[in-house]
């Protein structure tokens, strides 16, 4: 019999999701399973290249062809069976190759060639003979020496360990008791000696007895024993000092507050029992905890989280972004404590492989983090989250285009625990499915904090500020406003909406906004042929100068910087203090944290920013919301703005009298009678989403519809363009009457980079024929890329341009 592996290999110009056989010498043979890397040669040169194994068989003739493996790189499994099936399931859903699937669930440190050593985890296994007791060996050194079948075996038995050594910094001394020794009379010895420090002896037998785990060197000479007590009982044989992994800690200098649960109220209550009920039936149930901006989301998923660890089951918990949502991980820490791993871009790479090794090898239960967090390597999962689950972040922009909201339910069904949606705004997609009991709706309808009142909400109308001659960004009633609470020592929160920044034409006088003939979106701005053209049909026309509409000149390019606007305001109010939060001010690491911090701790009384000062903020002070320019998202050529305005707005209000002080909020907008912002005034989701499912239905999109986008791109227009018609003809051929396809057109910023981008959307509700066209255009587009062209597919995207 000759063992064989399927390998997916990482060739970039030469992607297949074919696997390739090769052999597994003898020497390998106890070693190779499925999920690990390994190196293989390759082509015709037989370069050596890395891949997964993804399959085992035999063969009971050899064939000669077939080459073997060269070395292994994991000793252990680095993508469990679990991993391996959500490769698939991401491949099948998002047209990627497998290759890219496999790679974007491993942390990047993984990827890297970083050496790998061996430690041992148990000194008194007999793999002491092999690796050294207190230091640790290089892992290609021991596959030399022929150890690989032995290292393996021991890591299955938790004796020895490998690791990366992405900084060589994550290493303590640490003392413990030689195992053969406790509970023996030298134990009386061990006392004597250690008493000459000042600990007292039942806190010594406590500390030694119970712990099987070493302890750090530190530990005992914070408790008052000296080091030359401690290196005595080295020498007299009952204490050994070796050196242990330690989890380099990104919250390690953070003081966590201890909090307690709270007393849920009705609706809070029946969420958690509900979420629960799932749980204990083993029901892959998606929730959908639709609850307004205060009425204790967080505190649903906290209590339902507690009672799934107490069962030591697992969870995860999806954030959009956790450098906009501090509080959260506070919260998250604050509560479960060392249980929590937190994995987000923000962390060092070093610290950000510790967390994903806590997490496994079963040292933290629960993982709080951004879209990839889904790939934690969690066994036993009892419950999922994904908390704001209309954020766009949660989808990802490049290849694998996954949703971690779709990868979420996924997981729940493998292991069939329930899986929560939370929002205030959830998503039209995910809000359609619950009306359609798919899901199955949460509702939390009242703040929770039952002193904090909603916010009143006033809509301003800047057209009329315009006519009473105030040229200013901020209108008269938010000037009056701001100075009433710096007048009060309250503060302010400013949002500039800079979503579709001078992207489209407006007139200042009837706030008309130029729209494409046959389509209802607004036409874009394209400088470098100062035209305006539409995104889905292709329409195009000259730049305007004076309004269509009223015949006004007044007709410009709408936006305005959050620097230009801080100086303005600053004028307006020179004795306010004003912090600025936006992509200048947070580019360095931990930036938003110290602005949210400064802002909190009362050190300036307005805070002006973009979108990201929406999310998460729960300061008690807080008592004025300004939105600045309201339409902005709203003129973006893209079917999904009105929905994004909306739950911006809300988003925002939310921020306002989150205490015992009443909020208000003020909204500048030309457009005060679009439903989007009428509604928000009115904080009614469910009307907004009446009204957008009638406009969703009748310009068939989702969710009436499903979407695919295609994008393709070269150094020149006219090889994009070619490659792109190509592609509609061939799927004009399958595609049904019922469906439409929508281009080729340039795309909203036609040239990136010096490359042309063209794109072509679908809509449809059922083409059985599509998918198998769609993996063959991912398949065929290998051979166009020798020659530069690049052929992309999304699939449900969440931008059209
Ligand atoms: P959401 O996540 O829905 O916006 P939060 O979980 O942030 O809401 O809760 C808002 C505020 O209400 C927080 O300050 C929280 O501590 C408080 N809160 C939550 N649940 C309760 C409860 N049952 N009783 C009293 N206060 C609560
Ligand atoms: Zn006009
Ligand atoms: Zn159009």
């Amino acid at each position: 019999m000759y063992p064989l592996a399927e390998v997916i290999v990482d060739v970039p110009t030469m992607q297949t999701d074919q696997p390739f056989t090769y052999l597994i010498p003898t020497e390998l043979q106890p070693v190779v399973q499925k999920g690990m890397r390994v190196e293989v040669p390759f082509g015709k040169g037989n370069r050596h290249i890395q891949g997964f194994v993804v399959g085992l068989s035999e063969t009971a003739t050899l064939d000669e062809r077939l080459k073997p493996i060269i070395r292994v790189l994991d000793i252990a499994p680095v993508l469990n069976a679990e991993l391996l099936a959500l490769a698939d399931y991401m491949k099948e859903t998002t047209y990627a190759f497998k290759i890219t699937c496999l790679q974007t669930m491993l942390p990047s440190v993984m990827k890297a060639e970083y050496k790998k050593t061996i430690i041992l985890v148990d000194t008194t296994s007999e793999a002491a003979q092999y690796f050294p007791v207190s230091g640790e060996i290089d892992y290609d050194q021991a596959q030399k020496d022929g150890l690989l079948p032995k290292l393996m075996k021991f890591r299955q038995e938790n004796i020895v360990d490998i690791r990366y050594e992405v900084h060589n910094k994550n290493r303590v001394k640490t003392l413990r008791m030689v195992n053969s020794l406790i509970d023996e009379k030298k134990a009386a010895e061990i006392l004597q000696t250690l008493r000459k420090g000042s600990l007292r002896k039942a806190q010594l037998v406590e500390i030694l007895g119970s712990q099987t785990e070493a302890l750090p060197v530190k530990y005992f000479t914070n408790l008052g024993v000296s080091t030359a007590h401690l290196n005595q009982g080295v020498k007299d044989g009952w204490l050994e000092i070796l050196e242990v992994e330690t989890y380099r800690d990104p919250f390690a200098n953070h003081e966590f507050e201890t909090t307690t649960n709270l007393a849920l109220n009705t609706q809070q209550a029946k969420a958690v029992n509900k979420i629960l009920t799932a749980y204990k039936k083993e029901q892959a149930e998606t929730f959908l905890l639709e609850g307004i901006t205060g009425s204790g989301k967080t505190e649903v998923y906290l209590q339902a989280i507690q009672h799934v660890l107490k069962d030591g089951k697992t969870a995860i918990m999806l954030v959009p972004e956790i450098a906009l949502t501090p509080q959260m991980v506070e919260r998250f820490k604050s509560r479960l404590k060392d249980a929590v791993a937190v994995l987000h871009s923000g962390l060092s790479q070093g610290e950000r492989y510790d967390e994903w090794r806590k997490i496994e090898r079963g040292k933290a239960q629960v993982v709080v983090g951004a879209r990839s967090a889904i790939f934690a390597p969690l066994e036993n999962i009892g419950l999922i989250i994904v908390d704001e689950e209309h954020e766009a972040t949660y989808k990802q922009e490049e290849a694998p285009r996954y949703h971690a909201r779709d990868l979420a339910i996924w997981r729940s069904r493998y292991h069939h625990c329930p899986v929560v949606l939370g929002s205030a705004t959830p998503s039209l997609e995910s809000r359609a499915r619950a009306q359609k009991k798919v899901y199955t709706l949460l509702p939390l309808q009242k703040r929770a904090n039952p002193a904090a009142l909603l916010p009143t909400i006033e809509v301003v109308d800047l057209k009329d500020e315009y006519s009473k001659g105030n040229m200013s960004s901020f209108s008269l009633v938010l000037q009056e406003k701001m100075r009433d609470r710096l007048n009060k020592g309250e503060q302010i929160v400013l949002l500039l909406n800079r979503r579709g920044y001078s992207s489209f034409m407006m007139c200042r006088d009837c706030g008309y906004v130029l729209d494409c003939p046959n389509c209802d979106i607004s036409l874009t701005l394209h400088m470098d042929t100062k035209t305006m053209r539409c995104h889905y049909c292709g329409h195009e026309e000259a730049i305007p100068h004076k309004c269509p509409e009223c015949g006004s000149k007044k007709i410009s390019y709408y936006g305005t910087g959050t620097q230009k606007i801080e100086a303005e305001l600053q004028e307006l109010l020179p004795e306010a203090r004003i912090l600025r939060m936006d992509v200048d001010t947070t580019r360095k690491k931990g930036a938003h944290e110290r602005i949210l911090n400064a802002f909190g701790a009362k050190k300036a009384d307005i805070l002006l920013g973009t979108q990201m000062i929406a999310k998460g903020l729960d300061f008690p002070d807080i008592t004025l919301v300004g939105v600045l320019n309201a339409d902005t998202a709203l003129n973006l050529p893209d079917f999904r703005s009105s929905e994004r305005t909306f739950q911006l707005l809300t988003q925002v209000s939310g921020r306002a009298g989150r205490a015992k002080k009443a909020g208000e909020v003020v909204i500048q907008t030309f457009n005060p009678e679009h439903y989007a912002i009428s509604l928000a005034k009115l904080q009614d989701y469910e009307r907004f989403y009446q009204q957008e499912m009638i406009m969703r239905h009748q310009a068939g999109y989702p969710p009436y519809y499903f979407t695919v986008k295609l994008t393709v791109s070269h150094e020149t227009e006219v090889q994009a363009a070619q490659k792109s018609f190509q592609l509609a003809r061939q799927l004009q051929e399958v595609l049904s009457p019922q469906s439409l396809l929508l281009g080729p057109t340039p795309s909203a910023i036609m040239r990136i980079k010096n490359r042309y981008y063209y794109q072509i959307i679908i809509k449809y509700k059922q083409e059985p024929a599509l998918k198998s066209l769609l993996e063959q255009i991912l398949d065929e587009s290998q051979i166009d890329q020798r020659r530069g062209l690049y052929v992309s597919i999304d699939n449900e995207p969440l931008n059209f341009i």
